[in-house]
């Protein structure tokens, strides 16, 4: 026995040792056994509740009296079904909104067998769709006429029982105690097609009885019964049972890969390109003293038979930390080509005197206000004018009293008649309650700016506004000061813990919640009391229990944010004033705590998560020109991510990637706030965060349609990768991929970065991830939009939040991002001696700074050229970016005369002149097809036309990537359509832009060249 013991002792050390950067940001239990966040719809643990303990609100509903939990030794308190008629569970119809696949675990103890019992049953319109019952010693699952038997559960004793509908796979499972008991493959699952759509009306959803067939109500006790939205694969169902059984410790799963893999290719086996490739060229790179370099992602190639191929993508090591740095001199680092032996080497050289140079603001964005989108040269909608509608439209038919529900509930004041609270993450027991408001304050701000010309909806959004913010401020007024009884604490230090409870608890239920305002601190404002901040302070974690917090600061970060907005269009004093008296109330509560309290709790997975905290904070500062608020915003710095450690050794300011593994959207904002540090403090430390940070998520994490985040180790869905490059080994996440709010946070540092340094490669990312992710993100005839964008084979977009009634981040980021669509369009100098344009979209822009205006007439994507049209005179400079996609070349004619340029793909062409009323400039960039691997599986790849994805139309889901075969020296003699709708075919499969995709879709395909 001696040795194991030993043993056990070392292995959790070693487990510690090997994990403890991850471990340490990802405390939580959020990878429960193993799977994901993401993937779990709900999960009711009925320990003397019906909760839905995911972060969803699912909660479950008794019909038939009250509930009885009882005492158990297995599991301390249990859910008990005493076989009566009158008793079931029934679960809101969302659980089955947008899912594809579906997968369900309960733990059940049997207790007896002497007539039919139902476990659960699912239905719609009185028709039974998805159920597991026992009848007669046997276990049976039905699924659209599909039947699944095995041996039924064992009496008076718990068993675990697991159904899978695995959608790609078209297969259907049933599992007792980790066995396979019965299996059909070839089902068609779609749910979509059951169930609806659109409205889950007429669903009901019952545990314990069936609402549809006769009454066979359950007799046993049930316990931690669990929906998923993926397919568990077997090594996760056998980490859910043995979990229980054995013990073993829960994130001791998510120590290994989880079994979703994606089709497997020899890793010795040339792929695509590199099949043809003959040499590579070293390359030189220089960097300073502390600093790692920065290396190049595409190096210079040598192709056979004289064959023109792209640049060739290198994987180098990726340390963590700068130890090989330290010293001046040379060292030479070895690289991988991905299915290659040739070996490319970065000779570094590092320089103790190197002076780096960091970029001082040049350029600035125009105000929303100035610049409109304008239909295509045909007079036709372009997609952006679509998508601005939906959302302006059903914007301006929203209720700002539902916004304000749970900030009025909050302060315990009453509700205006018919006000009706939202739903999702602003529910009632929602610990992020009010995130949506502050989204929604920076949508109404920005529709109030780029609506003047049309004086209905001006009006509209410019009342909504100022309605929103008079509600706001008086809430805001109350906290802190006497109440009847002319008591208060006015010190935010000084917040005692709610009145008849022992502690502070983030319990917001409708009997749970505390409304002592009076007891809050002077400035406090938010939809929930002040114990969720405090709590986290004392080392809270993520959760859905009273004692656990969700995101505090996240959530304040979006209203402090919506609140500058809506002060800056419209000059509203009083949105300041709130912002200005929380940020006050946060400075005193923060200031208060040692270095290394604000480290940890920074370093919290998802508790710690502060949005943008530091980038508004700044933003106060400049607009109060109050220094106080940027010390305020310092306290945010997340100083493990930035600077290695609290002595600033490495980090992301000397270029380690310290971000690998980590949840994407909680830090792309941080990166975000790190840039408007800088520009705001002058501190080049901030610049080097935000500078390295964008080369390496673009690079190293990015899909082809622009998102970053989607892991499959570690298992979560909205994290970067384990390890940079390894997009194939460790992403494509079943449970998603490309969280859409953190493509929305990429597309704000990218244009910040662009103020700084006027890289083209900024706005070729930009461009990328507006039409293929942005653009894309959004249903065809509503507002709805997407969370995930997943891109596995025969994947299907799901959109949620239609009405604006129910916000999850992404449906928050989402009215934002349509409300501001022509906001990376032109940018101008900081003299107005330049003009920078950035995209082709039919547009108008108002540069009143000089008088002129710039009219861009096009149809493009559907054509390769455009015309902008100068309105007013003067010398200046107009900067027009060449794409890097544009390789075919790049025309440009002023007035109808071809001019002499010397036009490089990925650069900015400067046109300078003394223009005139009238001048024309047309230009001209051929498009052409290429294609974009995933970095280490060069074979999976996207299709690109100019700067659109295309997306092969999937009749059906599917396991495996679409094979096709492609001509090696020109992809276009392989591909068949017309430019001009930007449909095309190969082998007789449709191809459309991704943004024109609301069907089955294969964005990466297998692709062989010939
Ligand atoms: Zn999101």
């Amino acid at each position: 026995m001696r040795p194991i013991k030993v043993f056990s002792k070392i292995l959790p050390v070693l487990i510690i040792m090997c994990f403890s950067h991850m471990v340490k940001a990802q405390s939580g239990d959020q990878i429960l056994d193993g799977i994901g966040e993401t993937g779990m719809v709900s999960r009711y643990i009925f320990n003397g509740d019906l909760k839905d303990w995911s972060r969803n609100n699912l909660h479950a509903t008794y019909q038939g009296g009250q509930p009885k939990f009882v005492t158990d030794s297995k599991f301390t308190k249990v859910l008990s079904f005493e076989n009566k008629n009158s008793e079931s569970l029934s679960l809101p119809s969302d659980v089955l909104l947008n899912i594809e696949s579906l997968s369900i675990s309960a733990w059940i103890f049997s207790k007896s067998d002497s007539k039919a019992q139902t476990i659960f049953d699912f239905g719609k319109n009185k028709k039974s769709l998805f159920s597991a019952y026992q009848e007669k010693g046997k276990l049976y699952v039905s699924f659209a006429g599909i039947n699944l038997e095995g041996a039924s559960l064992p009496l008076n004793k718990w068993s675990h029982l697991v159904v899978v509908l695995d959608a790609p796979a078209k297969t259907i499972s049933l599992y007792a105690d980790n066995k396979l008991l019965a299996e059909k493959t070839g089902s068609t699952i779609d749910f979509a097609k059951l169930f609806g759509s659109v409205s889950l009306e007429g669903s009901t959803l019952w545990i314990g009885n069936s609402a549809l067939k006769k009454e066979t109500p359950l007799h046993g006790l049930l316990h931690d019964f669990r929906i998923y939205r993926v397919p568990l694969s077997k090594r996760q169902i056998a980490g859910i049972y043995n979990n229980v059984v054995k013990g073993v410790r829960q994130d001791q799963s998510r120590m290994g890969k989880v079994e979703d893999n994606l089709p497997e290719f020899p890793i010795t086996q040339t792929q695509l390109y590199n099949s043809y490739l003959m040499k590579v060229s070293d390359v030189q790179v220089e960097t300073q003293v502390g600093e790692l370099p920065r290396l190049p992602s595409f190096i210079q190639g040598e192709y056979k038979d004289n064959m023109v191929g792209p640049k060739v993508r290198v994987i180098w090591p990726a340390p963590i930390d700068n130890a090989e740095v330290l010293k001046a001199g040379q060292y030479t680092i070895n690289g991988k080509i991905p299915g290659s032996s040739l070996i490319p080497k970065a000779i570094v050289t590092v320089k103790s005197n190197a002076n780096s140079k960091v970029p001082a603001v040049q350029l600035t964005a125009f105000p929303l206000e100035q610049v409109s989108l304008n239909t295509d040269a045909n007079n036709q909608q372009t997609k952006f004018i679509e998508n601005r509608d939906k959302f302006l439209g059903t914007l301006a038919n929203t209720d700002p009293n539902s916004f304000l529900y749970m900030f009025r509930n909050a302060f315990g004041q009453s509700q205006p008649a018919d006000a009706k609270p939202l739903g999702v993450w602003d529910s009632q027991d929602t610990k992020l309650r009010g995130h949506a408001t502050g989204h929604y304050l920076t949508a109404l701000a920005q529709a109030y700016a780029s609506t003047k010309p049309d004086k209905t909806l001006h009006k509209n959004f410019a009342q909504k506004m100022s309605y929103m913010v008079d509600v706001l401020y008086d809430l805001a007024q109350l906290s802190g000061k006497p109440n009847n009884n002319g008591e208060s604490v006015a010190d935010p230090l000084k917040v005692p813990v709610g009145p008849y409870r022992e502690g502070y608890d983030s319990d917001l239920s409708v009997e749970g919640i505390r409304t002592d305002y009076w007891n809050w601190g002077k400035g406090f404002i938010s939809a929930y009391p002040p114990d969720q901040f405090i709590m986290l302070e004392k080392g809270a974690k993520y959760g859905g229990q009273k004692n656990q917090v969700w995101a505090p600061y996240y959530t304040l970060h979006k209203i402090l944010a919506g609140l500058l907005d809506v002060y800056e269009v419209s000059g509203n004093k009083k949105a300041l004033d709130i912002a200005i008296g929380m940020t006050d109330w946060v400075h005193v509560r923060l200031n208060a705590l040692p270095k290394e309290t604000l480290i940890s709790m920074w370093n919290t997975y998802i508790a710690g998560e502060f949005g943008g905290m530091n980038e508004t904070l700044a933003h106060l500062a400049a607009i109060t020109k109050d220094s106080k608020y940027l010390k305020t915003a310092q306290l945010f710095d997340n100083i493990d991510l930035f600077f290695g450690n609290a002595d600033h050794a490495h980090g992301l300011a000397k270029n380690v990637d310290s971000f690998r593994g980590l949840h994407s959207n909680q830090h792309i904002p941080q990166i975000v706030g790190s840039i408007e540090m800088y520009r705001v403090s002058n501190l080049e430390e901030y610049y080097k965060v935000a500078d390295n940070f964008w080369y390496k998520a673009v690079n190293d994490y990015m899909y082809s349609i622009g998102g970053v985040a989607g892991a499959r180790n570690p298992a979560n869905a909205e994290c970067f990768t384990k390890e940079p490059s390894t997009l194939y080994e460790n992403g494509f996440s079943a449970g998603g991929q490309n969280e859409t709010c953190a493509t929305y946070n990429m597309l704000k540092l990218t244009s910040n970065l662009f103020m700084f340094d006027q890289k083209a490669e900024y706005m070729d990312y930009y461009e990328r991830a507006l039409y293929n992710h942005i653009l894309a993100s959004v249903d065809e005839n509503t507002p709805a939009n997407t969370y995930h964008v997943p891109l596995r084979p025969g994947s299907i977009k799901q959109f949620g939040n239609p009405n604006m009634t129910g916000f999850t981040c992404c449906n928050g980021t989402a009215i934002e991002s349509n409300t501001k669509l022509q906001n990376a369009i032109y940018h101008r100098s900081t003299d107005n001696k330049s003009l920078y344009v950035n995209l082709y979209i039919p547009s108008t822009l108002d540069w009143k700074e000089r008088n002129v205006i710039i009219e861009q007439i096009t149809n493009f994507p559907k054509e390769d050229q455009t015309r902008l049209v100068v309105k007013g005179e003067g010398n200046f400079t107009i900067n027009v970016r060449v794409p890097q996609w544009a390789k075919k070349g790049f025309v440009v004619k002023i007035n109808g005369k071809q001019e002499l340029v010397k036009a490089e793909a990925g650069s900015y062409l400067a046109l300078q002149k003394n223009w005139k009323n009238g001048d024309m400039i047309e230009l001209q960039m051929p498009f052409d097809f290429h294609l974009d691997p995933v970095m280490d599986q060069q074979n999976i790849a996207s299709l690109f036309y100019g700067p659109i994805l295309l997306a092969a139309q999937e009749p059906e889901a599917r396991v495996d990537w679409r094979k096709v075969t492609l001509n090696a020296k020109d992809l276009g003699k392989t591909i068949q359509g017309d430019p001009k709708t930007l449909e095309f075919q190969i082998d007789g499969v449709q191809f459309k832009p991704f943004y024109d995709t609301y069907g089955r879709h294969s964005v990466y395909l297998d692709v062989t060249l010939k």
